[in-house]
Parts: C-alpha cells; sequence; structure tokens
C-alpha cells in the first residue's frame, strides 16, 4: 500500500510520514496542492491523507479535480477544521472519511487500511485467496494454517496482489506502489521478489503475464 499526503505543515507532515512507515506503508509527502495533483496524474497511489489548507491548491479544490477528473483513490481529509459544515462539505465534495487533528496514528492507520480494503472491493478485514490468508493490520501470512515469514518487500507484493485478485498487474504499478520515490529499483528486482514468494509458498500461486506483469487467480 502506497499513500500520498498532502500536508503543508512540516512537523505534522515529517511525522505522519514517519509513523506510517512505521507501520509498514509506502509513503510520499508532498507540502502543497499542485505537486500533489501532478504526482497523482503521474503515479499510482492506493490512497490520498489531505490536508485543507494546502498552498498554490487547497484540498478541497484538490479533490473536486481529482473527482471531475474520474479518479476513485481514496481520500481521507485530515484537518483541523472540525465544525459539521467543514466535514459535510469535505465528504460531498467526494472524500471517503475524515479525521479530525490532533488525531491517534494508530486510528489513521486503520482508517487507511479500511478504506484500501473497500476500494479493492472487500470489507473482510483479512485477504484470502485459497488455502493463502493474509491480515494486513497484523502484517501476518498464513499458508494452508502455517505461518510464513515474508520480508516487507515480498509482503507489499502479495499483499497488492491479493488485493486485486483476478487481475492483472502491470510490473509498473506494482513497482509504484513497492518502491519510494528515491529507491533505486533494480531492473529484476520484482522476478526475484515473486520468485521467493513462490519457493515460500506455492509454484503457481503467482502467475506470469508474459510481457505485462502478474496476476493472482481468484
Ligand atoms: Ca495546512
Amino acid at each position: 500500500m502506497r499513500i500520498l499526503i498532502a500536508e503543508d505543515d512540516r512537523l505534522l507532515g515529517e511525522g505522519i510520514l514517519a509513523g506510517l512507515k512505521q507501520k509498514g506503508f509506502k509513503a510520499e509527502w508532498l507540502q502543497d496542492g499542485l505537486a500533489a495533483w501532478n504526482a497523482l496524474q503521474a503515479e499510482a497511489f492506493s490512497a490520498l491523507v489531505l490536508d485543507l489548507g494546502l498552498p498554490k491548491l487547497p484540498g478541497l479544490d484538490l479533490l473536486r479535480r481529482l473527482r471531475a477528473s474520474g479518479s476513485t483513490i481514496p481520500v481521507l481529509i485530515l484537518t483541523a477544521r472540525d465544525t459539521p459544515q467543514d466535514i459535510v462539505a469535505g465528504l460531498d465534495t467526494g472524500a471517503d472519511d475524515y479525521l479530525v487533528k490532533p488525531f491517534d496514528l494508530g486510528e489513521l492507520a486503520a482508517r487507511l487500511r479500511s478504506l484500501v480494503r473497500r476500494a479493492a472491493g472487500g470489507a473482510a478485514p483479512t485477504l484470502e485467496c485459497g488455502r493463502l490468508r493474509l491480515d494486513p493490520a497484523a502484517r501476518s501470512i498464513e499458508y494452508e494454517g502455517h505461518p510464513i515469514e515474508l520480508t516487507t518487500r515480498e509482503f507489499g507484493l502479495l499483499h497488492e496482489l491479493m488485493l486485486n485478485a483476478g487481475k492483472v498487474l502491470t510490473r509498473a504499478q506494482l513497482e509504484s506502489k513497492l518502491y519510494a520515490w528515491g529507491e533505486e529499483v533494480e531492473s529484476n528486482a520484482l522476478e526475484v521478489h515473486v520468485h521467493h514468494l513462490r519457493r515460500k509458498l506455492a509454484a503457481g500461486l503467482i502467475r506470469t503475464v508474459r510481457g505485462v506483469g502478474y496476476i493472482m487467480p481468484k
């Protein structure tokens, strides 16, 4: 799961970025609305954490633009504005959730997990594919009832494939969800992670779609 944070308060932005990373999310942080809009046009994110008072493009304007462009990305508004009118305006402009500052990082993380699973069409807190079970909150995997140890990247890759079971994910889509900006991506890194997952789980669990990417059959 890769989250974009649009927040102009430096201390808060840094805090959310560090907190989400510590809870196992990939996250990027931008300090103005226009930069966030541009990033959302260029890359795939699992969800957007949006401050309302942002320079260059205010949060609600960014949200309006996003929804007008057809984007369905889950959006959680994070703001100090807490009147019922503010909350109604945020939700009616296209936000999916609303959290008022000051807030608890554990609650933000749980709300993001909930938004992402809803956006993928699921309601259950754990994902199941055949004999494979993934718990995003506990960051644990079970295969045929046995716990399996995975690296952070392997877990992230499996999570994306399970969230989108039955759909082909391109290499670019997977790489953009697994790697943060500035992180070096080796050209065969994805193949290596898939190879390790097949070895730790089952050979046929992840299928290669030649020249395109990977799919986990439902
Ligand atoms: Ca602000």
